[in-house]
């Protein structure tokens, strides 16, 4: 700035100084700024070919305000630069450590163009970088189980998709979606078959060796039988067939409930779907609760909305609230509240199991509806539990498209709430009255 100003105040003096030498000041002092204008006027021109060219700053400028001027726009672009390729490093670190990754990576743009995809991308997916750049992935992967899991929304999206590989159906891949960025997402497909083919033997196992093992258990059972009933039988032998009875009955059921389960986990949502009259359906549950009770006196009450029904599978629905009920009334003392609801409101159907009983401790509530988690093992095997219950339960409103909610605190009681979606409710209207049974 100060050089200018000298330049100013030399270019004006020595015109004045011309101008009253010869008598002409004011054209002088005109004449002298013109050339001070014409000088800056070059100067401006010459930061303008800087920038354009992109070449060093120094020499092209004379110091002054101008010069400055270039100096700070040739500091910023350094700076520019710097982060550039501290930016172009971290992308190009990104890049190697995903293609290194044993999973394909697709980086999607707003509508769902490719902006990047790594090797293996083509390998698990068919897409190729960079000859797929900017293409939309629907239109690439027309698998129409995929195009609808993209369309679906971050919520379905974190879930996962189990599909087969575009490019090679023998291989099992499972796909997730993650936004990141603004806009971008961030798609993930994994090759997960010799995990489903691991599940699928486990399962096999388990559905093959109950299925095996129940004929010859339902002989061993009928022999026992026919031996208590036999006259013949020596009375010493009658405890010990008892105890035999017994224990096949449990292995009976055990292997019953294996079955369920494991027919539960094949059928999915291709089971058989009618309309179920869950009022009538759980007034025999109650019924059966009650002489399950037997001498032990519980307060059984059925509280239900009477025109409200759902499409469903009745055999699994009746296994799961039957699986409920009968808990509550194992695990409620005698003279015990046991309330059973059925009802509907904005989110869907359900239906309440609320008791009065032993209730459990807070840490053991997320396990119970894992195979075999019991609490008190020896409780549980001395009231006939299989410890497949909720399981079976979780599994049938997994097939409904609902969820079990369990609340319950020691000594409190317990509550078992079954959520089934609006989707299965098959009643055209709401009950307006409730039908109250005892
Ligand atoms: P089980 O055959 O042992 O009853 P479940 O899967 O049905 O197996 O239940 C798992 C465990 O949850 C049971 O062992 C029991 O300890 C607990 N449980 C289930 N229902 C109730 C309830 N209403 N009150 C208290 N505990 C319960």
């Amino acid at each position: 700035m100060k050089h200018d100003l000298l330049r100013f105040t030399i270019v004006f003096i020595v015109s004045l100084f011309i101008g009253i030498m010869v008598d002409m000041t004011s054209l002088c002092v005109i004449i002298g700024l013109c050339l001070f204008i014409f000088s800056q006027f070059c100067e401006l021109s010459n930061l303008y070919q800087w920038l354009q060219h992109r070449q060093d700053i120094a020499g092209t400028t004379q110091a002054g305000l101008i010069d400055d001027i270039g100096r700070e726009i040739e500091k910023s672009r350094n700076r520019h630069r710097a982060r550039e390729a501290k930016l172009i490093n971290y992308l190009k670190r990104f890049q190697e450590a995903t293609s290194a990754l044993p999973d394909a990576v697709v980086v999607l743009g707003t509508n769902g163009e490719i902006e990047w995809a790594n090797k293996n991308a083509k390998t698990y997916l068919g897409v190729k970088w960079p000859q797929d750049s900017a293409v939309r992935i629907t239109n690439l992967l027309r698998t129409p189980v995929l195009n609808r899991y993209l369309n679906a929304g971050p919520a379905e999206n974190n879930k996962g998709l189990q599909l087969l590989a575009p490019t090679n159906n023998q291989m099992i891949l499972e796909v997730r979606v993650t936004d990141y960025g603004d806009t971008q997402q961030l798609m993930v497909a994994r090759d997960v078959t010799s995990i489903v083919r691991a599940n699928q033997m486990r399962k096999d196992f388990i559905a093959n060796a109950s299925h095996e093992l129940r004929t010859p258990l339902t002989v061993i059972s009928g022999y026992l039988e026919s031996f208590a009933d036999d006259d013949l039988c020596p009375v010493e032998w009658l405890t010990y067939i008892r105890q035999m009875r017994t224990q096949t009955c449990r292995m009976q059921n055990l292997i019953e409930d294996l079955l369920q389960l494991s027919s539960l986990e094949a059928s999915n949502s291709q089971q058989r779907k009618e309309i179920v009259r869950v009022p009538d359906m759980l007034n025999s549950i109650l019924s059966e609760a009650k002489s399950l009770g037997g001498e032990i006196q519980h307060q059984l009450t059925l509280e239900a909305e009477p025109d409200l029904y759902i499409f469903g599978n009745h055999y699994q629905l009746y296994s799961a609230f039957s699986n409920l009920v009968f808990n509550a009334v194992q695990y409620t003392p005698a003279k015990g509240r046991i309330k059973l609801s059925w009802f509907r409101d904005d989110q869907g159907a359900h239906m309440l199991v609320e008791d009065n009983g032993l209730g459990i401790a807070t840490e053991h509530i997320a396990r119970l509806t894992e195979r075999f988690y019991r609490i008190d093992k020896g409780r549980s095997r001395e009231k006939g539990g299989t410890g497949l219950g909720l399981a079976i339960v979780k599994h049938v409103l997994a097939n409904h498209g609902g969820q079990l909610i369990i609340e319950s605190s020691i000594g409190e009681g317990s509550r078992f709430q079954c959520d089934l979606p609006r989707t299965v409710i098959a009643s055209a209207q709401v009950g307006i009255g409730k039908f109250v049974s005892a």
